[in-house]
């Protein structure tokens, strides 16, 4: 019965970000939804939001352990503590009725845990127009005044056992001054999160943040098509010219496409793309007119085209808007150490 209650408000808290290839690209983002007993229903890894059901998609963990673990733990070695995070995240899923452990949870399981009854967290192309830009902090000023909603900013941070971490300390931070926790996170170069105790508000804290931003870079309401066209088998084209368009004005490539604005892209392009070649066994492959074809299975189609939509939306909508893109340097997309850790928390906390 209480499962049945967690679903239903799972189902409702996602439902407006369904379908939405502006919020979320591929299995890109999750929800999760907390009860009075320490459980957590959240979206399961490697998911899309349509996909979750009343029988699928979901993931349910014991979410005290999982915050006292994050609230507790000392951080000297970043790399092992991601493994052990990801082990003790896995410790505390629970069973269902008949038994059976629940699928793996969403990667960032760990913030989920740390934060208020309702979290969503997608990669809204809104809301990278101002992560992904190097007048970050002048746009985010305007985002706050123009909301009144309380936003803190989290610098770029691998996803998993990292991001997490920070936002936990801004809880704990905020607790410690006796204040109330911001409510929404900016992520650089990842995405948006927003918290709260009932379902409406933490949907409007989105929904009114992505008005001030499309409003701040006169973007209007509308988002590129990003349908696909079935030309054969395992052979898709995009239905809509925006990606080719793009592509043929910038003059796309290998190094076009090396310039990462969130870690998605490395997952679907790196090593993945051809340009201009008749013989090609790559995944995406695009001709000398600009031209996008994807050979691959439909699901995967869709996430690489999603994916490459949004890189090319915000890549342009940013420099249209007079500011420059803030790329991912390839350091920290190796890793960052837990000096760097460290140096992040205090940059945090000022
Ligand atoms: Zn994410």
């Amino acid at each position: 019965m209480i499962m049945q209650q967690l679903n239903n408000d799972l189902l409702e808290l996602t439902m407006p970000y369904i379908g939405r290839t502006d919020q979320v690209q591929g299995p890109g983002g999750n929800t999760s939804v907390k009860d009075d007993n320490g459980q957590m229903m959240i979206k399961a890894s490697g998911f899309r939001f349509e996909e979750i059901n009343a029988s699928k998609g979901f993931s349910v963990v014991d979410y005290k352990n999982i915050r006292d673990y994050f609230y507790t733990v000392e951080i000297s070695d970043k790399e092992n503590e991601e493994k052990v995070s990801v082990a003790f995240i896995l410790d505390n899923v629970r069973k269902d009725a008949e038994g059976q452990v629940y699928p793996k949870p969403s990667m960032e399981t760990g913030f989920h845990a740390v934060l208020d009854t309702y979290v969503v967290h997608t990669h809204s192309v809104w809301s990278n127009l101002v992560n992904c830009s190097n007048g970050n902090e002048d746009l985010l000023r305007q985002v706050r005044k123009r909301t009144g909603i309380s936003i803190a900013f989290i610098p770029y941070i691998s996803p998993g056992f990292g991001l997490s971490y920070l936002i936990t300390q801004v809880i704990k931070d905020s607790i410690q001054r006796n204040e109330k926790p911001p409510m929404v996170f900016f992520l650089a170069n990842h995405g948006i999160i927003a918290h709260g105790e009932s379902i409406k508000d933490v949907q409007k804290y989105l929904l009114d943040i992505d008005h001030a931003i499309k409003d701040i870079f006169s973007t209007g309401e509308n988002y590129p098509d990003t349908d696909l066209e079935e030309k054969g088998p395992r052979l898709y084209v995009p239905s809509h010219p925006f990606a080719s368009d793009k592509i043929a004005h910038y003059k796309a490539d290998t190094e076009f496409f090396n310039q990462v604005l969130f870690p998605d892209q490395t997952v679907f392009f790196k090593d993945n793309m051809s340009f201009g070649v008749m013989d090609s066994d790559k995944k995406i492959r695009i001709d000398k007119e600009a031209r996008i074809s994807y050979h691959t299975n439909q699901r995967e189609a869709k996430s690489i085209h999603e994916t490459m939509t949004a890189y090319l939306y915000i890549y342009d909508t940013i420099l249209k808007s007079g500011q420059k893109q803030q790329f991912i340097p390839e350091v920290e997309l190796d890793y960052i150490n837990g000096l760097d850790m460290e140096k992040y928390r205090k940059s945090l906390m000022e």
